[in-house]
């Protein structure tokens, strides 16, 4: 990517569903090797802005860019061989193959339609095995996701972020409903990922959890950013508390 460029940015993004203005006029950056937080609170417009990111929704106004190239006419394929890579509040891994092969052979971005079942090569599988063991997922790799807890299954949606080499990851509400042990391993695996230069994005309730992850958090109410800063400043912020507590 080019040099300075942002892992992600967006200018002036929106998106209304018929009265409801979703997403109005949005922009953000995530840089390199910083985690970014977002939040808001319920209808503000968060999940929208992902899947407008990602391209599950479309839009025709504003911006965006992964690694300073400019996406936004891109169906989700392409922006995930770009470098965007997601996770979601429910984990989204095809039960019919087993947890190294949802690395391997299910790219997230892609529908289950246009998934190849071929053999998963040596190469692939050494690869793909380191990245298990560092989650502590090693044991689960021949078995099917469908017999791991949510919060494992959370973790292999992780997996799948790590094998992808993403340049900006959306993560939404990872460490919800999960168990302390496994919140933690996850944060760890967040930072390396941060420390691998990897610029994240990510929607978290849990203002604690968040202000130990993150540098800068957005906030968004009714659709807009309405405050930016770190959490502690954006907490202080009169109109945050506002839109908190419901107009
Ligand atoms: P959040 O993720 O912050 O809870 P959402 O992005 O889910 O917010 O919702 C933002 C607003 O857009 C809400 O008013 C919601 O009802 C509306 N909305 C989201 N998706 C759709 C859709 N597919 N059709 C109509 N309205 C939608």
């Amino acid at each position: 990517s080019a040099p300075n460029s942002a892992a992600l940015e967006l200018q002036g993004v929106s998106k209304a569903f018929g009265g409801i203005q979703a997403v109005d006029s949005v922009s953000l950056r995530v840089e390199p090797g910083c985690i970014t937080g977002l939040i808001g609170p319920n209808g503000s417009g968060k999940t929208t802005l992902f899947n407008l990111i990602d391209g599950t929704v479309p839009t025709r106004s504003g911006r965006i860019s992964v690694g300073g190239r400019r996406l936004d006419r891109d169906g989700r394929p392409g922006r995930a061989h770009a470098g965007l890579a997601r996770t979601y509040q429910l984990p989204r891994l095809f039960p019919s193959l087993t947890v190294l092969e949802n690395l391997v052979l299910a790219e997230p971005a892609l529908s289950p339609r246009r998934l190849v079942l071929r053999r998963v090569t040596e190469a692939e599988r050494t690869r793909a095995m380191t990245v298990l063991e560092d989650l502590g997922l090693a044991e689960f790799a021949d078995t099917s996701p469908g017999e791991l807890s949510y919060g494992q299954r959370k973790l292999v949606e992780l997996a799948q972020v790590i094998w992808l080499e993403p340049v900006v990851v959306l993560l939404d509400e990872p460490a919800a409903g999960i168990s302390p042990a496994l919140s933690q391993r996850l944060a760890e695996t967040v930072l390396t990922l941060r420390g691998r230069g990897v610029g994240i994005l990510l929607v978290e309730h849990n203002l604690p959890f968040l202000a130990s992850l993150c540098e800068r958090v957005y906030v968004m109410s009714n659709g807009a950013v309405i405050a930016e800063g770190t959490v502690a400043e954006v907490s202080a912020e009169r109109s945050v508390v506002d839109a908190y507590l419901g107009d």
